[in-house]
């Protein structure tokens, strides 16, 4: 809890689109409602860009497909206590897993050289290093709700979110489909 006793949230997103958190904003005027109840601590719709030691509630959008996803997850592991697995790309890997069938180094190929007009190479700085799979979020750390779809509707955020505020533990397989 913040010391205003709402609940803590962090957020943020691996290897997705950002269409999840799309989704969230699409919850247009009930976050204000929600905003009564909730502090958005750290995430990319905020300005606040340092994940605090302690945090209610994690929400992570994308898969783990490189090196930053993996820490990322493990330090939302680490410092939330509830942990929510948001899209298909979280829960089951979904698009970017659709390299998993090619070798990696194909796909390196593929995406920096042959695709690529001007001045073909591949990054050896700033980027991440890519795994050798995708997984989903699960492969990884363990985690505590499952919000399927691609992107997950909004009304579906805002119920499990309200559920949790109300101290109930939601059942998101009442309001959610995968990829709808
Ligand atoms: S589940 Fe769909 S909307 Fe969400 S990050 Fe993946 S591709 Fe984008």
């Amino acid at each position: 809890m913040s010391g205003n006793g709402k609940i803590t949230v962090a957020t943020t997103w691996l290897d997705g689109c950002s269409g999840c958190h799309m989704s969230f904003l699409d919850m247009d005027e009930r976050l204000v409602d929600l905003a009564q109840h909730i502090d958005v601590v750290y995430s990319p719709l905020v300005d606040a860009k340092e994940l605090p030691e302690h945090v209610d509630l994690g929400i992570l959008e994308g898969s783990i497909s490189n090196e930053e996803d993996l820490h990322k997850a493990r330090e939302f592991r680490a410092r939330c206590k509830l942990l929510i697995s948001l899209g298909d790309c979280a829960v089951n890997g979904n698009v970017p897993a659709m390299r998993n069938p090619f070798k990696l180094d194909d796909v390196i190929e593929r995406a920096y050289r042959e695709n690529v007009d001007l001045n073909p190479q591949i990054p050896t700085e700033g980027v991440p290093a890519l795994l050798a799979l995708v997984q989903p979020i699960h492969g990884v750390v363990p985690i505590d709700i499952f919000v399927p779809g691609c992107p997950p509707h909004a009304d579906a955020i805002h119920y499990v979110l309200t559920e949790l505020i109300a101290g109930r533990t939601p059942d998101p397989g009442r309001v959610t489909r995968f990829g709808a």
